[in-house]
Order: structure tokens, then C-alpha cells, then sequence
């Protein structure tokens, strides 16, 4: 009897031509790779952590030493240009480096309690079985965000990438096995059934963890199921990042820092600066400029080397964008400047939007996409109420001529990360994470491990 894999499609979305088959994973495929993660946990919690680091060390170099292949992969099932891919790999790669010196550093500590006749030995233990979910615009990084400190923190883990871009992860799942990391500690299930493959994981008595990746509204219905269960949870969910630019602003580097911020991956990233504030005395000046940049921008497929904005992930996304954009005019904003875009595939052309009004829709929103709309600002407090009025508070930017105010801006706008006079936030040593809707707990740094253990305490008699 022969035994029919179901299988789905993954698109090249600068296509819309099919690029692979994948096996499309079921709950019962869930509950499989949760008995085999749970069967590994006990062994690799028990690794030594030197040898926990030498293998996650071995997967950087694995990465990086396979980066052309990787990045190539990116292109064809994300979209975004070679730079960007091969960029996101390096970063991707980092969080095995950082992670392999972070798992040798185990904190802890002993303490006299203060009635006396007692002491506190507190140490960390991995959480258990690790549920990871990751969305589909960095396939590989925000896999590897979360597999180095899980593995790091001895735990073992199961991933749902994306079902629009599988094939990343599936491939560094592979380098991971060849760098040693032992068979049934990091399963994955590419599926085009998420919830049925995340509700069995999360309502598994041996999963300990849901470390989730993607949108707020999913983060929220997930945050309901692991009550259910009081699961350990970090979330990293959507953002809403201002760009702010104040009169005495170096404009050149905001200029450039204001490129990276909004079009890296097409605009389609959590950090992409989504609405700019630019003082009334140089927003015409910034305007000009940044819209001769955009216009100049090439927008295109990876396959053509100098792209520099590849496709949005689907058709839905991009008609979703015109939408955005439509309503932003019919709110009184003006597209001032646009650059060219292919017809085929699920382009959109980068586009500055000017004279927004601060209430516009556009800027409540999460755009996900090249659209830069400018709104001018005069007064600093009207300035940090309409940055703040959001439910997302993720990354923001301010470019500021003096430190002291970029500073004294950057302490009260509410986000979790602020680049100042940077227009790219993201660094595997920095705690990466937001506030208010935009999530629970961080990624990268000394917190990343720390969502993957759980203290424990030993209280000793001493009399
Ligand atoms: P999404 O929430 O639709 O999907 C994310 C993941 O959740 C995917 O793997 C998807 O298959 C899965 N999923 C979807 N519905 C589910 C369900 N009902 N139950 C369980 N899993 C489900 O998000 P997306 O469109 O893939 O990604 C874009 C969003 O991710 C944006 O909002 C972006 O800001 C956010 N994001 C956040 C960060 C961060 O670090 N904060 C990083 C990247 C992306």
C-alpha cells in the first residue's frame, strides 16, 4: 500500500511561479515531533554547556560558510533582494555566535536570607519543550532568533515556519543536524494548518514554551490558548515605529538612515519605520530628497542583481497596501513621489506619501510595505502624543542635531527599541522587543536566554 504524502506549493512571489512542494505537516505530525523533542530533552539538558556551545558555535560557521545557498533560497520563497537576503543571513548566523558564548555563562547566585540560619542558591533550568511559530519576512533569522538561546538554554524544540517561506528553515534545519546537534532536539513542521498544528502543540501537557514570531491579532489568540495551560509565553509582535526628525538634524544621515529604515525587505519588517515626523522647517527639504531616492529606487526581482525592493509576500498583501494607500489620499495625504515597478508579480512601487494629516488611517496602521507617509510636526509635546497614541510600541527612530535631545525624545517615546541617529535597531546583543500590544519578553542579548530557563532556588539549612 503506498501512503500519499499531502504536499503543499511554495511560490516565488516575484512570480507567482511554484518553486517547491513541501510536506504539509497534520496535529498528528505535531504531536509526533513533540514526542520526539520531549525524548531528547532529558540528554540535552544534560549536555554540558560547553559542549551545548561548540555545537551552536559549528552552526554559525555552518551558515555562514553556506550563505550563497541560504540567501538564494530567501530570494526565491521572501522575495527580497540578494543584499537583503544575505544580510538577514549574516544576522541569522549571529544568534548561534552569540548564543554559543552566552551558553557558558550561567547566572546564578547565594545569598545569606536575611532572618539568618539559611542560604539562597539560585540557579536557571531550561523551561522544558519549546513550541517556536515564525513568520515568513526573515525565514531564516527569526527561526535562529529563537532556536540558539532555546538550545542554548538546554531545551528542546519545535518550529512552525511560515507556510509561505518553509524552505529556509527546512535548510537550516539540515546545517544544524551536520553541526552535531543531536537528532529529535529541533523538529519542524511546515504546515498550511497553523492552528491546527499550534493548538495541539500548546495544549500538550510536555510542551513548556510558546515562543511566538508574527502578527499581534495571532499573538493574542495565542496568549488566550497557553492561559488555558499557563504556559511560559514570549511574544515579539507588530510594530508601528515612528520616525522622528527634528529641525537641527544631521538631514544627510536621516536621509540615509530614513532609506534603510523603511525599505529594508520591501518595508515588510516589524522595525520598518512606518510613518515619519519631520520638523516643519526642514520637511520640505526631506521631502525632496527622500523622494528623489525613492524615485531612483529599483524595485524589482532578486534575480535582477541590482534590485533593491523585491515583492510583497502575496497578492493579497500588496492589494492590501493600494488599499492603505487609497484611503491615505482619500484622508487628504499626497503621493508626491514614486519609483517604477514590474507589472508581473506582487510588486508595489516605493511611494512617499506627503502633507499627511496626523489623523490619516494610514498612520494607525501597520503598512508592511514601501510607503513612507510624512507628516509635518512644530510643537514637541503634540510631536510625543501623536507618536504614542498607538497600541503597538515596538522600535521608533529619532534623528536629532543634539544628543541630549534625541535622548530626552527617545525616554519618552513608548517602544522597546529606539535608533538614534541609526536607522537599524536589530543586533543579536541588544535586547530585541516591544511594549504594550507589541509583545511579552525579548530576543537576543543576556534576556534571550532568560525566556528559555526558569530560576530555581535551593534553600539551604545552615544551623
Ligand atoms: P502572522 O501572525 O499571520 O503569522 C505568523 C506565524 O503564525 C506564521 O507561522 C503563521 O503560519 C502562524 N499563524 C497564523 N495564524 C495562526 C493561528 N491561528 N494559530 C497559530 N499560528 C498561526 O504574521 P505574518 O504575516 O507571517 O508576519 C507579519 C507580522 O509579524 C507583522 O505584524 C510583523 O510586525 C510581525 N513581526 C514581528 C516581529 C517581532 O520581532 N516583533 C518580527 C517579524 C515580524
Amino acid at each position: 500500500m503506498s501512503i500519499k504524502t499531502r504536499t503543499f506549493n511554495v511560490l516565488n512571489p516575484a512570480t507567482g511561479e511554484q518553486i517547491a512542494e513541501v510536506a504539509d505537516g497534520t496535529a498528528e505530525d505535531a504531536t509526533r515531533a513533540v514526542t520526539t523533542a520531549a525524548e531528547a530533552l532529558r540528554a540535552w539538558a544534560a549536555t554540558p554547556p560547553r559542549a551545548r556551545a561548540e555545537v551552536l558555535r559549528r552552526c554559525y560557521e555552518l551558515v555562514v560558510a553556506d550563505t550563497d545557498r541560504l540567501a538564494g533560497l530567501i530570494c526565491a520563497e521572501n522575495g527580497k533582494s540578494v543584499a537583503d537576503a544575505r544580510a538577514e543571513v549574516g544576522y541569522a548566523a549571529e544568534f548561534f555566535r552569540w548564543f554559543s558564548e552566552e551558553a557558558v555563562r550561567p547566572e546564578g547566585s547565594y545569598g545569606e536570607a536575611p532572618a539568618g540560619g539559611a542560604r539562597t542558591i539560585v540557579t536557571h533550568r531550561p523551561v522544558g519543550v519549546a513550541a517556536l511559530v515564525t513568520p515568513w519576512n526573515f525565514p531564516a533569522a527569526m527561526a535562529t532568533r529563537k532556536i540558539a538561546p532555546a538550545l542554548a538554554a538546554g531545551c528542546t524544540v519545535v518550529l512552525k515556519p511560515a507556510a509561505e517561506t518553509p524552505l529556509t528553515a527546512l535548510a537550516v534545519a539540515r546545517l544544524l543536524t551536520e553541526a552535531g546537534v543531536p537528532d529529535g532536539v529541533v523538529n519542524l513542521v511546515p504546515t498550511t494548518d497553523p492552528q491546527g498544528v499550534v493548538s495541539t502543540w500548546l495544549a500538550d501537557a510536555r510542551v513548556r514554551k510558546v515562543s511566538f514570531t508574527g502578527s499581534t491579532g495571532v499573538g493574542r489568540a495565542l496568549l488566550r490558548q497557553a492561559a488555558d495551560r499557563v504556559l511560559n509565553t514570549s511574544m515579539e509582535l507588530g510594530g508601528n515605529a515612528p520616525f522622528v526628525v527634528t529641525a537641527d538634524a544631521d538631514l544627510d544621515a536621516a536621509l540615509e538612515g530614513a532609506m534603510i529604515a523603511k525599505f529594508r525587505g520591501g518595508g515588510q519588517a516589524c522595525t520598518a519605520a512606518n510613518r515619519f515626523y519631520v520638523h516643519s522647517d526642514v520637511v520640505a527639504e526631506f521631502t525632496d530628497r527622500f523622494g528623489a531616492a525613492v524615485e531612483s529606487l529599483r524595485v524589482g526581482p532578486a534575480t535582477d542583481l541590482d534590485s533593491q525592493v523585491g515583492p510583497m509576500i502575496s497578492e493579497r498583501a500588496r492589494d492590501g497596501i493600494r488599499t492603505m494607500v487609497e484611503a491615505a489620499v482619500a484622508d487628504g495625504a499626497r503621493v508626491s513621489h514614486r519609483s517604477a515597478a514590474p507589472a508581473n508579480g506582487w510588486f508595489y512601487p516605493a511611494t512617499v506619501l506627503a502633507d499627511v494629516p496626523a489623523d490619516a488611517r494610514i498612520l494607525g496602521e501597520e503598512i508592511f510595505g514601501p510607503v513612507a507617509p510624512i507628516v509635518a510636526w512644530d510643537d514637541e509635546e503634540k510631536l510625543l502624543e501623536l507618536v504614542n497614541d498607538t497600541e503597538l510600541g515596538l522600535a521608533a527612530y529619532v534623528y536629532a542635531g543634539r544628543l541630549q535631545d534625541a535622548l530626552r525624545l527617545a525616554e519618552r517615546i513608548e517602544a522597546g527599541m529606539v535608533g538614534i541617529n541609526r536607522g537599524i535597531v536589530s543586533d543579536p546583543a541588544a535586547p530585541f522587543g516591544g511594549v504594550k500590544q507589541s509583545g511579552i519578553g525579548r530576543e537576543g542579548a543576556r534576556e534571550g536566554i532568560r525566556e528559555f530557563q526558569e530560576p530555581q532556588y535551593f534553600s539551604v539549612d545552615l544551623t
